[in-house]
């Protein structure tokens, strides 16, 4: 239990705990939202009335099914595939898949919880979901994943549509997936139907700037938090945890706005770069050629690869985690500020565990929720939507500036909302009471569903 959960919540979390056994990322992201929420209660006994924290906390709909395929010897393998359809009182579900071994249903719920808030944030009519599979697509050809993302459509196509569930990517799932995954969605179906999928090739109803949208927008809204400051990006030395797409677009976008990045990852070490890091090899080495982020020493002789090194040793200004959760403990976080950082932006979700939040809150940092920080994606998938909807394709500089506005929404609404609730400066409250206010009163609206 949490000391920080109000006495009126503390009973509903519990039940949280009691119904959802072994869960734990699950009751991290909950227990996460609940301690903001008690002032919430006061201004608002209607929310308590019509028990909306209860029922947002459970799902609308959980589906697991057997994922079957082939590998190329021959042999039968069988995965797990999940979709979590967690709360449609904004839009339709609306949220990543994720292939990673560590995908259980506690992971996809956790995933799912916090979509349904960022979602709210980003202003646009999604509601919240998530899926997956502990598929790994790491060392598997082209024509096994294919055969996976065949076989997981076969199952998951009778749950989706642009009116109901409209997935795209997360971690292990790109362009090449999202392609596989269309495929055959469009061949069960018979329909061409733009709307179902987002993250979509730009030949084939794609956004431009989806690819670009997580990162580019983390990086908006760390401008954004120092603006309040009265700094910037300018000459600052950053860290970007990951090299996936998350982590690829966030020191590109760092790069514009004047700073500069020293040491990004993969799950296997990170690389230190003094000089910069090299963001045209990183793309080479992970998006066209798919391999570890060590090979950059191969080439970039003055550059330092460590394996199962720690990146949040290195001292930076500031440090955007985007890879992965829980990767910042309260240890790394303590070191962060010790070294000098002056703001996180969490291009991941969840990526700093309960005790590294509470160090970056204490130590009065800014601190970017992943929540709010990492919106732009998928308010970019919103965007692409709204494109496929009307049968048109917007500029490059038009989607973008449409992210940055949407970036500096989000930014402006958690930060007043910490305000008002009396916590200023504070972006976790400001992102939860926000997010969570504007699902509240479309849900009371629609009395008890
Ligand atoms: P990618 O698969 O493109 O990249 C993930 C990166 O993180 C890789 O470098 C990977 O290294 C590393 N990583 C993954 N799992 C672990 C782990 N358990 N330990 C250490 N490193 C790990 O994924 P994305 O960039 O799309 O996603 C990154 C994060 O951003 C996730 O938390 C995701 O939920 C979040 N996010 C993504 C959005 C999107 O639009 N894609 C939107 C909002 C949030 P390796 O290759 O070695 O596995």
């Amino acid at each position: 239990m949490s000391p920080n959960i109000d006495e009126k919540v503390e009973p509903i979390f519990k039940e949280v705990l009691d119904r959802n056994p072994g869960e734990i990322e699950f009751h991290q992201a909950v227990r996460e939202v609940l301690e903001s929420l008690g002032p919430v209660l006061v201004k608002h006994p209607e929310f308590a009335d019509h028990k909306i924290i209860e029922r947002i906390c459970e799902p609308e709909r959980q589906i697991i099914f057997r994922v079957p395929w082939v590998d190329d010897n021959g042999i039968v393998q069988i995965n797990r595939g999940f979709r979590v359809e967690f709360n449609s009182a904004l839009g339709p579900y609306k949220g990543g898949m994720r292939f990673h071994p560590s995908v259980y249903l506690g992971i996809v719920k956790f995933l799912g919880f916090e979509q349904i808030f960022k979602n709210a944030l980003t202003g646009l009519p999604i509601g919240g979901g998530k899926g997956g599979s502990d598929f790994d697509p790491k060392g598997k050809s082209e024509s096994e994943v294919m055969r996976f993302c065949q076989s997981f459509m076969t199952e998951l196509y009778r749950h989706i549509g642009e009116h109901t569930d409209v997935p795209a990517g997360d971690i292990g799932v790109g362009g090449r997936e999202i392609g596989y995954l269309f495929g055959q969605y469009k061949r069960i179906t018979n329909r061409w139907e733009a709307g179902v999928l987002t993250g979509k090739g730009l030949d084939w109803g794609g956004s431009l700037v989806r690819t670009e949208a997580t990162g580019y927008g983390a990086a908006f809204f760390v401008d954004e938090m120092l603006k309040v400051r009265k700094d910037s990006f300018d000459g600052k030395t950053c860290i970007v945890s990951g090299s996936g797409n998350v982590s690829i677009y966030t020191m590109e976008k760092i790069t514009q706005l004047g700073g500069k990045t020293v040491a990004c990852s993969d799950s296997n070490g990170y690389i230190y770069d003094e000089k910069g890091i090299d963001l045209d090899l990183v793309k080479q080495i992970k998006e066209i050629e798919r391999r570890r982020i060590s090979v950059y020493t191969d080439t970039h002789k003055h550059a330092k690869y460590i394996a199962k090194g720690n990146i949040w040793e290195i001292p930076c200004q500031v440090a955007m985690p985007s890879a992965t959760q829980n990767e910042i403990n309260g240890k790394d976080a303590a070191l962060l500020v010790k070294n000098g950082c002056i703001a996180i932006g969490e291009g991941a979700n969840m990526p700093t565990t309960p005790e590294g939040v509470k160090v970056f809150l204490e130590a009065g940092i800014a601190y970017g929720p992943g929540k709010a920080a990492n919106a732009g994606g998928v308010a970019t998938s919103a965007l692409e939507m709204q494109q496929n909807a009307s049968r048109d394709s917007w500029t490059f500089e038009y989607t973008e500036d449409r992210l940055r506005q949407i970036m500096q929404n989000i930014h402006k609404n958690c930060y007043e909302t910490a305000d008002e609730y009396g916590t200023p400066g504070n972006y976790v409250n400001g992102a939860n009471i926000a997010g969570f206010i504007k699902v509240a009163k479309a849900m009371v609206a629609f009395g008890v569903i």
